[in-house]
């Protein structure tokens, strides 16, 4: 039995989350890791002492979104005096939960210096959460070396108190033993692009047989005439030997291997320079499937409404929407992310992903299939319980907290978001209409699928006449930031959505009438130095530029175009729709040297001006800070000059919470793709699979971002579920001001905060490439 199948049977069989494999972790890694000093901070047994029943109070947030909240925090704080642990460069924690009411137990520890920053050092990025296994002793590490620590005022663990999930009554305690500070002989490296001097910066997972495969190290193991092998992980004998090239990019010196002209299926390991790596996959159709596995498994886990084993029961059943005196449970569907929050738009989005997946496995891997389609449907089922059937939509909900679940007490809420936005109609009649002919074989499904997909694709149209573009009514929903030009290829993918489920040739001419508007904002003349176009304008007025920061519907445009290229073929624009994805090729192609020899593909272009452009800078940085405008000028000067007004971000510009590129560059991966297989172009895939082999080793820190899968896959910010394999977090973020790489221990939101939005932006971008 394959290790894939076995997760299948464990997953699909017995509705259980997989298991949760530490071994090959970073925290394991940090275990085993010599230490050459020791300084006992505090010993002896301090306790977090907790009641979990909330007994009859109302959790209460800020005004703005009262139901935002939680219970309260119990903290404990040990002072330090202001000594300094200048000499040591991590902490050790032993703490010893026993919680009898809890399945997911963690605290956040805060490290108090009294001055933080300066030279040389990093801020503390927030609280780091600490996973804790109840009733018995946990060993945790903190490194610290980027941090100022020489006059440390104190540290301080939080337990933060979000209700009951079962109603066992008792007094919960977190034991803190012991606190030391070590001195270890290798820390992890946390910011920058050169990679550790000691590791092979790969893709643990493995690479594409027909596609570019390249590994890095860093310059100063280059001596000359430096060889590499590939060797067979089972036999060891060598397969492939190649010389390792200096090569010198806008972020460095490396050394690459590039073994792209082996491209026979196995497992191997690399050699270099006295370093090896573990074994990894050359692969051709299969590479991605124990990923998408693990990544099926966060999703199953993140099942809100639904008894998950050994995280939750059935939850959030007291959690509802009025309209027009109508009450709906809003339980189903996903927890979107650490918290229990729920956007309905990110779950139709997570739907489609795993429906674009199951279209492409069915043939080949029914098992992993019909998973697939299980899972879709769970989620298909949360879409369309929340759609009122006069335009409005049950929209989303902040939320913290586990509710007791039972209708008329005093933990109820009805404050679940209800909303008309044309937007969102338009992306729903898209996803109800693929779902409708992907999921023809329920004929009753099927039918109501496309009846609803063709009244919300109405209900959008109307809401549009009536009033125009926007009409988005809160920051918190991931629309809000949506450009005119997205909005129009929006429109114009769900237009062409329905025409290949229907047939009927006014959906085909009202994709390519949209589409008009969304070539009209395309930069088809060269600007800057480096003479890049193809990108895209917010809308034709070309003023400020497309740009995600957070979640990400990038790839809106070369579906919308990609769709009219297929379906009407003998239309008089297509040959323009070409152009444009031709153009856009181009525009990424152009851009990947920026962050060469890593394969992430760069945020994009700015124009210099774009702060004078409020509304549109605006509606991109959210809760903006009060200097966003210095701030971006100051960022715009860390990024590359290219000339004209314009500079190239390698990260996105970005100013508050919201950081981590995750969603950012697979979309635009997920772009790459669709033009690959619309213009047969090996280089675009190339740069498509580019953006998974980041994600599971190849970049600065040679860790996997995906819980489980490869190996020195960190600890991920998932305070409501714990750890579950396949989480996916929102992504690196970039250090301060600067467009380099931070990847900080600190586990906080929101660069390690798990994210549904990324596990469907694997699965999307899984689908496409294979
Ligand atoms: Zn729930």
């Amino acid at each position: 039995m394959t290790f894939s199948s076995c997760f299948l049977l464990i997953c699909s069989l017995l509705s259980f989350p997989l298991p949760v494999d530490r071994s090959r972790s970073l925290e394991a890694e940090a275990d085993a890791k010599t230490v050459l000093a020791e300084e006992i901070l505090h010993s002896g047994d301090s306790i977090i002492a907790f009641d979990i029943d909330p007994h009859g109070a109302r959790a209460k947030g800020h005004p703005s979104d009262p139901d935002y909240a939680v219970y309260g925090h119990r903290s404990v704080y040990f002072d330090l005096d202001g000594r300094s642990i200048e000499e040591y460069n991590r902490l050790a924690f032993d703490i010893t939960p026993d919680c009898p009411g809890l399945r997911v137990i963690n605290l956040t520890v805060g490290f108090v210096n009294a001055e933080a920053g300066g030279d040389g050092y990093n801020h503390p990025t927030g609280e780091h959460l600490v996973h804790l296994d109840n009733g018995c002793d946990n060993r945790c590490y903190l490194e610290i070396e980027d941090l100022r620590r020489d006059r440390m005022k104190g540290l301080r663990f939080t337990v933060t108190l979000k209700g009951l999930d079962l109603p066992l009554k008792g007094i919960s305690k977190i034991h803190i033993k012991k606190i030391a500070a070590q001195k270890v002989q290798s820390v992890e490296r946390v910011s920058g692009w050169s990679p550790h001097a000691d590791r092979i910066v790969y893709s643990m997972t493995g690479y594409a047989a027909d596609g570019q495969k390249t590994a890095i190290i860093a310059p100063s193991l280059l001596k000359k005439n430096n060889k590499f092998v590939l060797r067979n992980a089972d036999t060891g004998k060598s397969v492939f030997e190649g010389k390792i090239k200096t090569d010198k990019t806008t972020i460095g010196q490396y050394g690459v291997m590039d073994f792209t002209g082996f491209n026979v299926p196995g497992r191997y390991t690399l050699e270099a320079c006295g370093l090896s790596t573990e074994a990894f996959a050359i692969s051709d159709g299969v590479l991605w499937d124990d990923s998408c596995c693990k990544v099926l498994n966060f999703i199953y886990s993140q099942r809100c409404g639904f008894p998950v084993f050994g995280v939750h029961s059935t939850c959030h059943t007291d959690l509802t929407s009025v309209h027009n005196g109508i009450s709906r449970s809003y339980a189903g569907g996903w927890h979107d992310a650490g918290d229990l929050s729920q956007q309905t738009l990110n779950t139709a989005d997570v739907v489609y992903s795993l429906l674009e997946l199951y279209d492409k496995k069915k043939e080949t891997d029914p098992t992993l299939a019909a998973r697939l389609r299980e899972e879709a449907l769970w989620g298909l089922d949360f879409v369309l319980r929340n759609r009122f059937g006069d335009g409005f939509h049950a929209s989303s909900m902040g939320l913290l907290i586990w509710t007791d679940g039972a209708v008329g007490n005093h933990d109820d809420i009805s404050s679940v978001r209800v909303q008309d936005v044309s937007y969102d109609n338009y992306l729903y009649a898209a996803y109800e209409a693929y779902a409708a002919r992907v999921l023809a074989e329920d004929k009753a499904l099927s039918a109501y699928l496309t009846q609803v997909a063709r009244e919300d694709f109405d209900f959008a149209c109307a809401k549009f006449k009536e009033c125009g573009f926007g009409g988005w009514i809160t920051p918190y929903e991931h629309t809000f930031c949506t450009s005119e030009s997205q909005y129009m290829a929006t429109a114009s993918w769900a237009a062409s959505m329905l025409y290949e489920l229907t047939g009927i040739k006014d959906y085909g001419e009202a994709a390519a009438d949209y589409a008009g508007y969304v070539l009209d904002s395309q930069c088809c003349s060269p600007v800057s130095n480096e003479g890049l176009c193809g990108f895209f304008y917010r809308s034709p007025e070309k003023r400020s530029i497309v740009h995600h920061i957070h979640h990400s519907r990038e790839q809106v445009y070369m579906q919308a175009l990609a769709a009219l290229c297929r379906t009407q073929q003998s239309h008089k624009d297509c040959t323009k729709w070409y152009d444009a994805i031709s153009k856009y090729s181009g525009y990424l192609k152009a851009i990947m040297k920026y962050t060469a020899p890593y394969g992430m593909l760069p945020s994009g272009i700015y124009r210099e001006d774009e702060p004078q452009d409020k509304d549109a800078f605006f509606a991109v940085h959210l809760f903006p800070p009060s200097d966003a405008e210095q701030q971006f000028a100051e960022q715009k000067k860390q990024g590359i000059d290219v000339g004209g007004g314009y500079f190239v971000k390698r990260f996105p510009v970005w100013f508050n919470i919201y950081n981590g590129n995750l969603a950012v560059h697979t979309s635009m991966g997920k772009s790459a793709a669709i033009c690959a297989n619309c213009l047969h172009d090996d280089a675009l895939m190339d740069i498509a699979r580019e953006q998974l082999y980041w994600v599971v080793g190849k970049n600065p820190f040679a860790q996997s971002m995906i819980y489980g899968e490869g190996h020195r896959y960190p600890d991920l910010n998932n305070f409501s579920s714990g750890r579950i394999t396949g989480s996916i977090p929102v992504g690196i973020r970039s250090l301060g001001n600067s467009d380099d790489p931070y990847w900080p221990q600190f586990n906080c939101a929101c660069y390690k905060e798990v994210w549904v939005t990324s596990a469907g932006k694997w699965l999307s971008l899984v689908a496409e490439t294979i």
